[in-house]
């Protein structure tokens, strides 16, 4: 058995997390390969490391000069360096690392600095040794991950170390220089040395025992996903979930390696496996994997008889929505409908009444209607394909709760049926899916 552990910004918040960590890192022979994030925040009102690293770039490039705001840097490792009984020089590690971020002046690099410093500590506490990702991980020129240099370069590079601590967030763009993934990044780093490394699993460490079926803001008593599938998670997270990094799961699911999220303050919760289809076992004869919605959409609804007939209809709607440069979340249609849905903070300023008298313009519909204020909601879960009644179920609870439906989309995967609701009606919305699927479910 090999694992991978990543483990997130509030694990390496100070030293008595770090001790939990090494703790949790020594009890399994197999846990070989550690990345980690920089410190996170203590408490509610502290800082992260990485956006007091982002100010000290603006001070940089704005004041020349962010000696003040470094020494915030060098307090909160000197602290924790001192706490852990370390031996090495931090205090001249520091001063290296202050010289560099003058001298490159490159807000990656700055940044990359948290992880950095945070795996060099981990690094040395475990006894493991430092191995950095800027020698493994490589962007192409475009920005994106170049797969199979970093794959060949993690497993050349770690073939011969036996236990490695890895920073995560960053490695090198096609000229060399250090490169980050957006922020949250080190959920992918710990993935790609997952993949790179052949694991049998990615554990991610984190504060949460996992995913919760649905907001517990909404439903206090939210249970949490014991295992959801990849194309589930994608469903899920990509309607707002913050666990994971939405783009995480893409180097392992390739090659099924399954993610587990843990708790690194729960470590005896068994936390959520992320799965391939192929290895999910249904444990209780769930219908439904998550519930996860978002507010402040519209949708842009436009009806022409004999629309299904009139060759190019649905490209030239699509291409006024391109030519404002705009993302599209949903475009569910009926025989004679389409209807458009977009994030409303992309309509502002007068872009929404544009681009309806473009539609008008270009596609001379019979009807054009904007329905604002609206909530996308996604109940997500592959037991649902199998089943008769789902949907019927979903909207029967709906009715019941005296909720309007404006719009619905069932995915073509039939993993998902997307409804939007009034802003309003959200919270009642999602409460009454999680009473119709999971409490009924017990019953
Ligand atoms: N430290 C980085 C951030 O705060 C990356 C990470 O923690 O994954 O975004």
């Amino acid at each position: 058995m090999l694992k991978v552990c990543k483990f997130g910004g509030t694990s390496m918040a100070d030293a008595a997390s770090i001790r939990k960590v090494k703790d949790i890192i020594l009890g399994e022979e197999s846990r070989k390969y550690v990345v980690v994030s920089a410190p996170g925040k203590r408490n509610k009102e502290d800082i992260k490391i990485t956006d007091t690293l982002y100010k000290c770039y603006n001070d940089l490039v704005e004041k020349g000069d962010f000696s003040e705001r470094f020494s915030l840097i060098r307090e909160r490792f000197l602290g924790i360096a001192a706490d852990l009984g370390l031996k090495s020089d931090f205090k001249a590690i520091l001063d290296v690392t202050e010289k560099e971020i003058a001298e490159k002046k490159s807000a990656d690099f700055t940044a990359s600095r948290g992880e950095y410093l945070s795996a060099r500590i981990m690094a040395e506490f475990l006894g493991f040794e430092f191995v950095d990702a800027e020698d493994m991980i490589r962007f192409d020129s475009q920005g994106r991950l170049n797969e199979e240099y970093t794959d060949d370069k993690v497993k050349t590079r770690l073939k011969h170390v036996d236990k490695a601590v890895i920073p995560g967030f960053y490695g090198r763009d096609s000229e060399g220089k250090v490169k980050t993934f957006s922020r949250g990044g080190s959920d992918i780093t710990g993935s790609v040395i997952a993949r790179g490394v052949k694991a049998d699993l990615y554990e991610n460490w984190t504060d949460v025992s996992g995913f919760l079926i649905c907001d517990p803001r909404i439903v206090p008593e939210a249970e949490t996903i014991r295992q959801i599938t990849y194309k589930e998670l994608r469903e899920l997270s990509y309607m707002g979930a913050s666990v994971l990094h939405a783009e995480a799961i893409f180097p392992v699911m390739k090659v099924k390696i399954p993610i587990n999220i843990r708790n690194t303050f729960k470590p005896e919760d068994k936390g959520t496996m992320i799965v391939p289809n192929e290895q999910y076992k249904s444990l209780s004869g769930e219908i439904i994997t998550g519930i996860a919605g978002k507010k402040n959409f519209t949708v842009i609804f436009i009806e022409k008889s004999m629309m299904n007939s009139e060759v190019g209809f649905i490209r030239r709607v699509l291409s006024v929505i391109e030519h404002h440069g705009l993302c599209i979340e949903h475009v569910p249609s009926g025989i004679d409908t389409l209807s458009i849905v977009l994030e409303s903070e992309q309509l502002k300023n007068g872009v929404l009444s544009d681009i309806v008298n473009e539609i008008r313009e270009n596609v001379s519909p019979d009807y054009v209607h904007v329905i604002e204020n609206i909530s996308l909601i996604a109940t997500v879960g592959h037991g649902m394909a199998r089943r008769t009644g789902t949907a019927a179920t979903l909207f029967s609870a709906l009715a019941k709760a005296g909720i309007n439906i404006a719009m619905i989309d069932q995915g073509s995967s039939e993993l998902n049926i997307i409804i939007g609701v009034a802003n309003s009606d959200y919270e009642k919305c999602i409460k009454a899916i999680y009473d119709a699927f999971v409490i009924a479910n017990k019953k």
